[in-house]
């Protein structure tokens, strides 16, 4: 065990903690940075729409931010959290390797996982010819042809936002019925659907190839869909008792209702983008600087605004 008590522990080292640990290094905390190394848009390779990095390799970028941070008090393991769980005025965080740590804090930013659908081939052209966001990728294979995989998630919203950038988009809609709202959507934005099953994608010169189950397949610059995501925290069961991070975020600067657990990033309530992600860990980090100061001197600082309160289930619709 590190005898050392950090102010914060982070877990995660993308652009929310990295921004978190900078925040907070400037605030003269003491703080350890945790990160598996495996973040969400590795397979990308590099990012998009971050002023002075667009176009940046993603690891140059994280090893650039860690050679800034080291002029201040944060240190860092290559090392995979396993559980965190508040113990009295402290959080205890155990990693894999490196041991176990304490803190009077923890910032939680290990981001989530964008869940492939298992369409053969999909996963090997993830990130360099199947994309989900259009404000990441759409520019650099503009005015080509496009496909736009429905098949169980719906993505008419995402083929119509497309038309910006190709004015030749086809959606797949892979055998699912579409309704009638969709349909109305696809053709308002002059989109056609091709309802055929998709058996597969293939790398092609162009971007990439869908194969039809009549055995013909066509080639298109890129392929887009909407994914389902899953948050990773499962190092916080049991002392987080809830499917995500969003469901326990108390306010817009990463406070939760676990006392010292804070969140940033595509983990919390913001839009998932690696800029929005950044100032999400400044906000948090803030939050957690006051907090430490409300702790240490009491009565110097007003009270954080109460969370309003969690709302109630929506019931089911009546069959
Ligand atoms: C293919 C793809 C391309 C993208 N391109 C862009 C783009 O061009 N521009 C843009 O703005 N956004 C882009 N995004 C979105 C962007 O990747 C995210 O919004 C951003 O990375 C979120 O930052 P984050 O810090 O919350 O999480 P991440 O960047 O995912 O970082 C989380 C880190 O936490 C670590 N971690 C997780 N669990 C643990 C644990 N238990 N212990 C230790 N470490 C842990 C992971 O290894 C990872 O390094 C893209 C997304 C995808 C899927």
């Amino acid at each position: 065990m590190d005898t050392q008590l950090y102010d914060t522990v982070i877990v995660g080292g993308g652009p929310a903690g990295l921004n978190g640990a900078l925040y907070l290094g400037r605030s003269r905390r003491r703080v350890l940075l945790i990160d598996s190394g495996d973040a969400r848009n590795m397979a990308a390779g590099v990012m998009h729409n971050v002023l002075t990095n667009d176009g940046a390799s993603i690891a140059d970028f994280r090893s650039r931010s860690r050679a800034e941070l080291t002029r201040y008090d944060v240190s860092f393991h290559d090392d995979e959290v396993v559980s965190a769980a508040g113990e009295g005025d402290h959080v205890v965080v155990v990693t894999k390797e490196s041991g176990t740590f304490r803190a009077r804090t923890l910032l939680y930013a290990a981001g989530v996982r964008s869940l492939l659908p298992p369409l053969p081939g999909l996963a090997d052209l993830w990130g360099t010819a199947v994309f989900e966001c259009p404000y990441c990728h759409a520019w650099e294979v503009r005015e080509r042809p496009f496909a736009v995989y429905g098949g169980a998630v719906p993505s008419e919203c995402l083929a119509s936002t497309l038309t910006v950038w190709s004015d030749d988009i086809t959606y797949l809609s892979d055998r699912r019925e579409l309704p009638e709202d969709e349909r109305a959507l696809l053709a308002a934005a002059g989109v056609p659907v091709r309802a055929e099953r998709v058996t597969g994608l293939k790398p092609h010169p162009d971007g990439v190839r869908v194969e039809f189950a009549d055995g013909g397949g066509v080639a298109y610059g890129a392929l887009f869909l909407h994914l389902a995501m899953e948050p990773r925290v499962a190092a916080l069961r049991p002392w987080v008792d809830a499917p995500d991070l969003e469901s326990v975020q108390s306010d817009e600067r990463g406070r939760t209702r676990v006392p010292r657990l804070y969140v940033a990033g595509d983990l919390g309530r913001n839009m998932q983008q690696a800029a929005m992600a950044a100032a999400s860990g400044g906000l948090a980090a803030m939050a957690i600087n006051v907090d430490l100061i409300r702790e240490d001197r009491p009565g110097s600082l007003p009270a954080p605004p109460t969370p309003a309160p969690t709302p109630a289930p929506t019931p089911a619709p009546a069959p």
